[in-house]
């Protein structure tokens, strides 16, 4: 393919110990040895590296086979490493060069700058992906796994983008598209003998595949709210009212000293999201302020944005004070919160504050008042209580949302609608087979499934999806 040759800082911006260059194209090879003086880069092996300098005009090449900074006019701009990589087993599969200079970011500039005087020009964001995908190296998703990759944080995201680039979403939606296209190109030959009335898709056979279709789309489907879970991690509110407890067991829980611990009411008035990480999975908390009614407009916005919190969050830690005799406030705070689907853990504060240590006969109130299923737990943030079973319960709520069918998880927003629209369009081609509407109607419906099965992939996209999807990208990626 004939392209520009395109450059890019590879590594982070700012100083490091080393800094790399990315260099990729037709023209790779002769663009560096235009500035570098050391080997003749067209007739070393691949994946070699070898040692020399980047000057700013180097016309001259040295003969010697160990390079010595150049005494005539040219200027060294810094001694380096340099990778070869031949097409087509690179990256891009294109000719690659890796240039190691000394991590300054003046010096990786001046670098880049003379590349692109001497002909190459500077990558776009997502540029050496996109070419990787356009040349054939890896589909979409795998594209966007390596964004993912890029962007994990922790363990459970690592894992499941690493997945995703080995072809893991792909593997599995293949081979069931490939059984559909077989279906498809019978249908349509049936089009061309339309007026001899045969049948060349087997319709039972091609039921059997649809049912199968919904049940794996299904599952990857399924598997999103888990996906979510650990690429966006799990939104956990805490809530309770006034002097509950709340800042407290976020300290406990972060270890930090970050949220402002006061026993005057209402003093933590902005919400606070942290980072929890607990076996590998993310937990965003959300500490809020105190619940209660009142006058004070401040604090009114403060509960109002509770609730609003609530409603995004997955998880509802609830915190009643163990040394009240009436919940009554707690339970109305409660109803007023809770809603289907929402996993909802109760936890008794301050345990160490109260005589009364009979926490089951707590329990059984809550139980009485609240009707939806919760977890109860009694805890003392400052005696460290039952903080570990609070954190168990949470990693077991994220490991409940695995599904069982499929190894593969879905962690990508385009995947899912993709995937969606894809169950719709299964189900749609099912009700034209049970319908028996006309073979072009069938054709029709079948296309439009093979199409919405190959977005995932990336077989059937348009240049605006791609833009936005290497865009995203960071430079010299
Ligand atoms: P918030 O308003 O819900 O955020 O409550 P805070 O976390 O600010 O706690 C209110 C008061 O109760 C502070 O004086 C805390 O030190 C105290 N407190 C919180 N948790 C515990 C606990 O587990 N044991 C004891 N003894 N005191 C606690």
């Amino acid at each position: 393919m004939n392209q520009d040759t395109i450059c890019a800082l590879a590594t982070a911006h700012g100083v490091g110990a080393i800094g790399i260059i990315r260099v990729s194209g037709n023209e790779a090879f002769t663009i560096v040895n235009r500035i570098f003086q050391g080997k003749d880069l067209k007739k070393v092996k691949s994946h070699t590296v070898h040692y020399g300098f980047i000057v700013e005009n180097n016309e001259v090449k040295p003969t010697t086979t160990t390079p010595q900074p150049s005494t005539t006019n040219q200027e060294v701009i810094d001694e380096v490493m340099v990778s070869v990589f031949h097409a087509p087993k690179t990256f891009t599969t294109e000719n690659s060069v890796e240039i190691a200079f000394h991590g300054s970011p003046y010096i990786g500039q001046k670098i880049l700058e003379t590349l692109i005087k001497n002909g190459a020009r500077m990558a776009k964001a997502g540029e050496f992906t996109m070419r990787a995908f356009m040349n054939g190296r890896i589909d979409l998703s795998q594209a966007e796994s390596i964004a993912d990759l890029i962007a994990s944080e922790n363990e459970a995201s690592r894992k499941v983008a690493l997945n995703q680039l080995k072809g893991g979403i792909t593997q599995e939606i293949s081979i069931l598209r490939g059984d559909l296209l077989n279906f498809t190109s019978l249908v349509e030959l049936e089009l061309d003998f339309a007026e001899e009335d045969v049948e060349f898709a087997d319709r039972s056979a091609m039921v059997r595949l649809i049912q199968n279709l919904k049940i794996k789309l299904g599952s990857l489907l399924d598997s999103f709210q888990y996906g979510n879970a650990i690429k966006n991690g799990t939104a956990v509110a805490i809530i309770g009212k006034p002097n509950a407890g709340k800042s407290t067991l976020l300290n406990t829980l972060l270890k930090e000293e970050r949220a402002i611990v006061s026993n005057i009411a209402g003093t933590t008035r902005d919400t606070i999201e942290e980072i929890l990480h607990i076996k590998g999975h993310a937990f965003r908390l959300i500490d809020t302020a105190g619940l209660r009614d009142t006058a004070d407009e401040i604090e009114a916005i403060g509960v109002q944005k509770a609730k609003e919190k609530v409603e995004h969050a997955e998880v509802l830690v609830y915190l009643a004070d163990a040394t009240q005799t009436d919940f009554s406030e707690d339970f109305d705070m409660l109803k007023s919160l809770i809603r289907p689907n929402l996993k909802l853990i109760i936890c008794l504060t301050q345990t160490d504050r109260t005589e009364n240590q009979n926490f089951a006969k707590v329990q059984e109130i809550f139980q009485v008042e609240i009707e939806q299923p919760f977890t109860f737990i009694p805890i003392s943030a400052v005696e460290n209580r039952n903080i570990q079973q609070l954190k168990d319960e949470l990693s077991a709520y994220v490991e409940s949302l695995k599904s069982e069918g499929s190894n593969v998880v879905i962690t990508n927003q385009r995947h899912y609608e993709a995937l969606q629209r894809s169950l719709e369009s299964v189900e749609k081609v099912e009700e034209a087979i049970s319908s028996q509407i006309t073979t072009e109607l069938l054709a029709y419906e079948l296309r439009n499934a093979l199409e919405n099965l190959g977005e995932i992939s990336g077989e059937f996209t348009n240049d605006e999806v791609l833009g936005n999807i290497f865009s995203k990208f960071c430079i010299g990626k």
